[in-house]
């Protein structure tokens, strides 16, 4: 295990716009804020939601999209550098109605309604290719 002491930084709390997308509005606020490393948490519902499940054996990403209203019952992720770009790394667990959940790497979602707890790092962090899972991560 590779690893970095961080200091926290700024704590930040935030309500997300009702329309737009989850993980680029998290993206655009750490870009107007210049974060460039943090840990996020937050909840609430989308309108729909783009889910990605990464197949270990094909090393690619497989996309399931869902045009349904979602309850985000959980929400984690993390801030860092991706080509040059913020990149919010987004994973959610959704409920739907009868409570069953669908779960996995959050790429989209319309925004119903959000709240978010983000804590900042004293760091850069940017991204790199891993050639062992084909995934862009953490050099540290
Ligand atoms: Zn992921």
């Amino acid at each position: 295990m590779d690893y970095r002491e961080v200091t926290g930084g700024r704590e930040f709390v935030a309500r997300l716009d009702h329309g737009r997308d989850w993980r680029e509005q998290i993206e655009a606020f750490a870009a107007d804020e210049g974060i460039d490393a943090a840990f996020f948490f937050g909840l609430g519902a989308v309108q729909d939601a783009e889910l990605y499940f990464y197949d270990q054996d094909e090393k690619t990403y497989f996309p399931e999209t869902f045009e349904e209203p979602l309850e985000v019952a959980a929400c984690v992720g993390n801030v860092s550098h991706l080509e040059g770009e913020r990149f919010a790394h987004t994973h959610a667990v959704l409920s739907r109605a009868d409570g069953t959940a669908l779960a996995g790497h959050l790429n989209r979602a319309t925004t119903f309604a959000g709240e978010l707890y983000l804590r900042e790092f004293d760091t850069e962090l940017e991204r790199a290719h891993d050639e062992t899972t084909e995934l862009d991560l953490w050099p540290l």
